[in-house]
This record gives structure tokens, sequence and C-alpha cells, in this order.
């Protein structure tokens, strides 16, 4: 039994969220076939038998626009199949073995069933009571709970797990994502994806100047986000003419802004030709040099479209206990150079004065670099697992 959260505050499109929804989470459950039924403001996954619960389990908790789910036991609306069910719910599950307290929650959809609730909770508690005669009942803080749904079927469960919450992948449009080998861009993608954006990925590579290893560890965290975005597409850009451009021909203190200016030249670019309508970085206010006002502004001229930062008022703390709860942290702490820090000037620009910084950028003359960067990039597929896909 599928749980909705915001999804249900939905008016009109509501079922389109639901339909975006459901084949999300077949997509996830592929090659295993699935079918999903909605019915007053649930949904019901049906699953082949040969999917283990801890396959559904990991396919629906990196899901986003669900609340929750129960795996749950479907019987006939009669009270002797019923009855089979809860004993099959209860004998042998070890919150029930393992509980002193127990708490019926009954509740009855469908006004036609021959019990209410009250009387259902009741039959049940009786169930319980003759498999379990030592168990007590609590109502206010009992450690195990039994529910039983009459529905268009009468559901029975005794476990329900909470899950990420958010709006389905898919329903906001698409976004390019900047994704570097650091902490925050993974962070970043996940926290769009879950306001239902679907993403593709770049990365911007250097090499020599960032090693096979950099690349590796970036291919790796876009495996680990993949779960979150239902697949994804990386798209490798080589950076490193464009860098050698910046070396030859800025100051050293301009380094850095015109990296970061040309990365997102370089993405509104790539954005316009997958059709992603806008760009995500991982940036927060005046974590680094590059990440003051002046220069968000700056790098949000060039790239001239949407820039969605997410963590822009978040700290590090916050950050990092995000990248742990989602799995990236221990990826992004591996020790590889990313190409800003190998480009990074003693003394950066803080306070970009725009007029100045664009001059320098033209005077680079990196427009056809730009191009080519763009039109030589690589794709790497990633399924809704986080599989890497070879695709011609
Ligand atoms: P992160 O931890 O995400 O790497 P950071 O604190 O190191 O961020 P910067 O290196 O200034 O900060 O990068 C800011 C943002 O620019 C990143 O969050 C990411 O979105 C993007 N970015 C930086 N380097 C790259 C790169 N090599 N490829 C793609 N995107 C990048
Ligand atoms: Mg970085």
């Amino acid at each position: 039994m599928l749980k909705l959260g915001e999804i249900s505050l939905k008016g009109l499109n509501r079922r389109n969220f639901e339909k975006t929804l459901a084949n999300n989470i077949k997509n996830k459950l592929r090659p295993h076939r699935s079918t999903i039924v909605s019915k007053k403001g649930r949904m019901y996954l049906e699953v082949d038998k040969d999917l283990s619960d801890k396959e559904i389990d990991f396919a629906l908790s990196t899901l986003f626009g669900l609340d929750g789910y129960a795996p749950c036991l479907v019987s006939e609306k009669n009270l002797d199949s019923i009855e089979k069910c809860i004993k099959k719910a209860i004998i042998g599950n070890e919150s029930f073995i393992n509980s002193a307290t127990y708490k019926v929650i009954a509740k009855r959809e469908d006004k036609k069933f021959e019990k209410n609730s009250y009387e259902l909770s009741c039959f049940a508690a009786k169930i319980v009571n003759s498999v379990y005669p030592k168990l007590k009942v609590d109502v206010k803080n009992p450690e195990a709970i039994l529910y039983i749904e009459i529905r268009n079927n009468a559901y029975i469960y005794t476990q329900s797990k909470k899950t990420l919450g958010g709006l389905p992948t898919g329903t906001a449009g698409k976004a390019l994502s900047l994704l570097s080998g650091g902490i925050d861009s993974p962070v970043a993608s996940v926290k769009m994806a879950s306001r239902g954006l679907r993403e593709e990925l770049v990365y911007f590579h250097a090499y020599p100047f960032t090693g096979a290893e950099s690349l590796e560890k970036v291919k790796k965290l876009a495996a680990l986000i993949a779960p979150y975005l239902g697949g994804t597409i990386l798209h490798i850009v080589n950076f490193t003419p464009i860098e050698m451009r910046i070396k030859d021909t800025v100051y050293e203190r301009e380094k850095t802004i015109m990296l970061r200016s040309s990365m997102m030249r370089v993405a509104k670019k790539l954005a316009l030709k997958r059709r992603c309508s806008c760009l995500i970085t991982g940036e927060a206010l005046s974590q680094v040099a590059s990440q003051t006002l002046s220069a968000m502004e700056f790098t949000t001229k060039m790239a001239d479209c949407l820039v969605l930062r997410p963590l822009v008022g978040m700290d590090k703390e916050e950050i990092i206990t995000l990248s742990k709860k989602i799995g990236t942290y221990e990826t992004s702490i591996l020790p590889f150079e990313d190409c800003c820090s190998l480009f990074s000037p003693k003394h950066p620009i803080t306070q970009v004065k725009a007029e100045q910084e664009e001059k320098s950028y033209t005077s680079m003359d990196a427009g056809k670099l730009e191009n080519e960067a763009v039109e030589t990039a690589e794709m790497i597929f990633f399924d809704a697992n986080g599989r890497e896909r070879v695709e011609s």
C-alpha cells in the first residue's frame, strides 16, 4: 500500500502526478513486472514474487512523491478470510513476538462492510489474543500495531515505513545539474529532484590536470544519486582547452571567476541542446571566494538562464548531514583534485566588477572552444537503480 503525500493536495492535475509516480515506480522495479492501481487516496502496488523485500525497499526509499508504504496482505472482504490474514500477519512476526503491548487500528472506508471500525478492532483483538494471550492492549503507547483497512479489498499490515515525500520526478520539467566531485553538488541535485525535476548531469573534466580517478569518482557519485533522479545521463565535457585558454589569457586573480563563468556558459549551451530549462549548482552563499553575491550574480548573468542553487542558504554542516543521508558523503570526501582546486589562485577576486570581468571574458575569445566542448561531450547512462547502461 503506497501512501501519497503532497500529491494528495493537488487539484485537477492530481491524476497526472499519480500517473507519473506509477511510471517511475514501475521503471525502478524493472525488469520485474509490477502493476499499480489507484483507489481513493491510496495506490496499490503488486509485484513479482521473485522481487525481494530489500529490492522493493530500495526502490521505494529512493523515490520522490511517496510519503510511505506498507507491505500488506490483501484479503477478500469477509470475516473468515480476514481472520486468516490477520493470523498470517502476526504469527512469527518479530514485532508481535517481542512486544508486551499492542493496538489495532481499523479503518472502514467501505461503509457497507458488516462491522464498523470499532467492531472490527474488537474482532481483530480477539484473534491477536488467541495467538498471543499475554499481549495487552495499550491504545496510547503500543509496541506493536495491527492495521486493518476495509476498502475495495481488506488490507492487513503491521509495519508502515516513512519514505522521502516530495514530488514525482518528471512533473516539474528538466534541468541540467553541474556535478563536481565535491560534497555539495550531489546534494543539490537530489534536493531539486525532490521537487519533481528530471535531471541530466554535467561534469567538466580537465585531463590531465584532473586525473582519471576524478572522473571515476564523479561517475560513482552519479551512480549513487541516479536512483533519486529516477535514472540520469552524465555528460562528460572535455574542459582542458578552455582551462588552457584561461591560464594563458587572464590575470591570475581572475582565473576562478573566468573558470566559473565558462562552466556556466558551456552548461547553458548543453542545457539548450538537451532541452533542459535551467541549471543547478551546489553553491552556498560565501562558502568560498567564487560564491559571493557578486560572483553568483555575475555567473548567473554569464549563464543567461535560470540557475537554481538549492543550498544557497545552508551551512556546511547541514549539507554534510544531507550528504550522509543520501549516501554520497564517503565518496565525496575521497581525495581527488577537481579542476577548481587546481586552478585556484592565492587571492581570487571576491568582489566581481561585472563590466570589467565581462571584458576579460570577451578577451579570451572562448566561444568556439565552448561550442566544441558541447559538441564533443560524452554521455554515460545510468538507470533508476544506479547501474551504468551502455547505449549506442
Ligand atoms: P562542490 O562540493 O559541489 O564541488 P564546492 O564547494 O567545491 O562545491 P565550487 O568548486 O566552487 O564549490 O563549485 C561550485 C559548484 O559549481 C559546484 O557545486 C558544482 O555545481 C559546480 N562545479 C564545480 N566544479 C565543477 C566541475 N568540475 N564539473 C561540474 N560542475 C562543477
Ligand atoms: Mg568543488
